[in-house]
């Protein structure tokens, strides 16, 4: 097979709030783009598909990583994300891989609050996306409206491609604004795409919308300015020409409209995807850096030909074996092939090569630059790893991942299953980065942790369907973090018999705050004349792990310095700095000022108008912050944020309050310092 022509390469994802029709567009286009289109052989009146999306078991097909399609001579990598905010690393994952993304909304509800947190993410990768406003066919059903809240909401500036003929049950048909044409879907699952001149009624409405698309694409791309300006006829092919290269930028977002459920605009969407999604090429130059010397940059260029590089961006373990996901940003893969992961200085190897499609796994020989596929091979390999040739070692950005907010003890109902767990929990461990596993020091129990009571309840779910493991867990705990208030220095000096040999090393340690979300930073700047660098390297590393161990629970947002230290002629070592670094930083922190922090979440209540006063209570005994409310559609839509510890079993409660009718979701927020009671419990007792 020869390499596949990288200009014709989309790598897209779908992004949406829950419910707004992300499984039923994958449907359609997995229907649509089936094997008649594989590959771009077209076999005319070939059989029936036996798969029709009614039949096909819900979900199966969409939650592979990557499924490849085939669209008008393109190959279309459709890169999974998932519809729930306990998810977020999935998101921040996929949206690394992905080059553009179709944000599917619904038109009763507008924009709701998934879709803006994915659009605030998509916003920080720059990712170009096409909008689609589904559900035109649902009573309610207001396009406009939709689209001033993405205006308003997301501060996005559209440009309406495609706008629906009727709306509710009324709703026929698209109209194709560039072509100016009537769209219209028909025969077997609305596979037959019917175009015709616009209706004479509807000729003045679609002039003056195709007058202010080509303007608001001229404000965006100069090439089609010109031609704006000079005033002539601009045609379907400058037109839509100029929209890709506004939609490339991540300024412009087009916008198609249908109802993937009645089989209405799914096509037009695909063909978007072609016309205005980046391929490849359009997303360029990545960076990576020297594993060894992070400062030294290294352009990644989608070049076939460079030595390889790639992002395992989400191992999948199945009945097959594991599959490694990944996205090949140079170079060209084969099977056989070594590789290397220079975070574990581990060689791996590429047995096999796999594309998904809907339902079926195709090997394949090679694939190169720009692709993403799944390697069968890698064992050690974690999400967010790069992958490369040990000719020219590099690391590409990690994927950033949340730290987990809530906790639960699990064991096994059966003795006989405890290694088998914890195989399986470090298994499902290096699948999400999100979810980890320890043991209690004390108790000696399995703890697991992860973003939310959903997240873990799947996981515990997989133990059993995946691992054959019954498993019972503990109830679910908030994770708590610490900082310090302020600012201070302590000088520890360390002195022990240890193994019969005396010991002793002296260290200087500063502890500063730092902002909300910077992490933890631990340096040294002591001068090589002052202390030895292989101690200082050592009273760096003691004063480390006293800050991730905290005090009580890991210490975040905040920076440690190791001043400098003194070493004993004979009877030092770097043991005693490590000690010492550990037990300085540990004074240094209560002098700072302990403060206890908990995670918060962000959250959003759709409630019926009569269950506001009943769910706004409730939400204030639990210690939200009410952030206001707004109507959408008949209902209610309550913001605010609440700490996460009185937000157990909250969708339950919600129900109750409103006889089951209300929605909420809920998604973390940071930490914020825990009231005194709630550091009193903790800490004190
Ligand atoms: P997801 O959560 O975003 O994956 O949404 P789903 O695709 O599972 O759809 C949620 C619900 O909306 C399901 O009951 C679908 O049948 C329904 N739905 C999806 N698309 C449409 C549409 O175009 N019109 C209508 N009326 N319902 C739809
Ligand atoms: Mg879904």
């Amino acid at each position: 097979m020869p390499a596949p022509d990288l200009s014709r390469i989309r790598n897209f994802g779908i992004i949406a709030h829950i419910d707004a029709g992300k499984t039923t567009v994958s449907e359609r286009i997995l229907y649509y783009t089936g094997k008649e289109h594989s590959m771009g052989e077209v076999h005319e009146g070939s059989a029936k598909m036996d798969y029709l999306p009614e039949e096909q078991e819900r979900g199966i097909t969409i939650t592979a990583a990557a499924t490849t399609i085939a669209w008008r001579e393109h190959i279309l990598n459709l890169i999974d994300t998932p519809g729930h905010v306990d998810f977020t690393a999935e998101v921040e994952r996929s949206l690394r891989v992905l080059d553009g993304a179709v944000v599917v909304f619904d038109a009763v509800s507008g924009v709701e609050a998934q879709s803006e947190t994915v659009w605030r993410q998509a916003d920080r990768y720059d990712v170009p996306r096409l909008c689609f406003v589904n559900k035109m066919d649902r009573g309610g059903a207001d396009f406009e409206a939709t689209l001033e809240s993405i205006r308003r909401r997301l501060g996005a500036t559209v440009a309406v491609a495609f706008r629906p003929v009727g709306a509710g049950d009324g709703f026929t048909g698209v109209l194709d604004l560039i072509a100016r044409e009537l769209v219209r879907f028909g025969g077997e699952q609305g596979r037959t795409v019917t175009r015709e001149p616009v209706p004479i009624e509807l000729y003045d409405e679609v002039e003056m919308e195709r007058a202010e698309l080509v303007e608001t694409v001229a404000n965006h791309d100069d090439g089609l300015a010109e031609r704006y300006l000079a005033g002539g006829e601009v045609d379907a092919v400058s037109l839509r020409a100029g929209l890709r290269r506004a939609t490339l930028s991540a300024k412009l977002f087009p916008v198609l409209c249908g109802a993937a459920l009645r089989n209405i605009g799914v096509q037009p969407l695909l063909d978007a995807v072609v016309d205005y999604l980046p391929s490849p090429l359009d997303v360029g130059i990545v960076e990576g850096h020297d594993p060894e010397r992070p400062e030294r940059r290294i352009p990644i260029a989608p070049d076939p030909g460079a030595p390889v590089c790639a992002l395992a961006f989400k191992i999948l373990t199945d009945a097959h074996g594991d599959l490694t996901f990944v996205r090949l940003y140079a170079g060209t893969l084969e099977q056989g092939q070594g590789l290397y992961n220079p975070r574990l200085g581990k060689h791996e190897r590429v047995m096999r090569l796999v594309r998904l499609h809907a339902n079926e796994r195709e090997p394949v020989d090679r694939a190169t630059a720009g692709d993403i596929l799944a390697l069968m091979g890698p064992k050690a390999t974690a999400t967010g790893d790069t992958l490369c040739d040990k000719a020219r070692p590099v690391a590409l950005e990690p994927i950033r991942f949340p730290a987990p907010v809530i906790s639960m003890a699990i064991e096994p109902r059966t003795n006989a299953d405890r290694d088998r767990l914890n195989e399986a929990l470090a298994r499902l461990a290096r699948e999400d980065p999100t979810f980890r596993t320890t043991q209690h020091e004390e108790t000696g129990q399995t703890i697991i942790a992860g973003m939310g009571e959903l997240h873990l309840e799947v996981l515990k779910n997989r133990l059993t369907r995946d691992f054959g493991i019954q498993a019972n867990v503990g109830a679910p705990r908030v994770s708590y973090r610490q900082t310090v208030a302020g600012t201070a220095e302590v000088a520890h000096h360390f002195e022990r018999l240890i193994g019969g040999k005396q010991q002793q090393a002296t260290v200087r340690v500063r502890v500063e705050a730092q902002g909300s979300g910077s992490g933890l930073l631990v340096e040294s700047v002591a001068l090589p004349t002052e202390l030895d660098p292989r101690y200082a390297a050592a009273a760096v590393e003691g004063a480390r792990f006293a800050a991730q161990g905290g005090m009580g629970f890991p210490m975040v947002d905040l920076r440690v310095t190791v001043l400098g230290g003194r070493a004993h002629e004979t009877e030092s070592s770097e043991t005693a700095f490590q000690a010492a670094a550990g037990a300085a930083f540990q004074a240094a922190a209560e002098k700072a000022g302990l403060v206890l922090l908990e995670p918060v979440m962000r959250i959003e209540v759709t409630t019926p108008s009569e269950s506001v006063g009943p769910v706004t209570s409730d939400l204030v005994r639990r210690g939200a912050v009410l952030e206001g409310d707004e109507l959408r559609g008949d209902l209610r839509v309550i913001h605010g944020s609440v700490p996460l510890s009185r937000m157990f079993g909250y969708s339950t409660a919600v129900r109750s309050l409103t006889q089951g009718r209300a929605g909420y979701s809920m998604e973390p927020a940071g930490f914020v310092p825990a009231p005194p009671e709630v550091a009193k419990g903790l800490m004190f007792s």
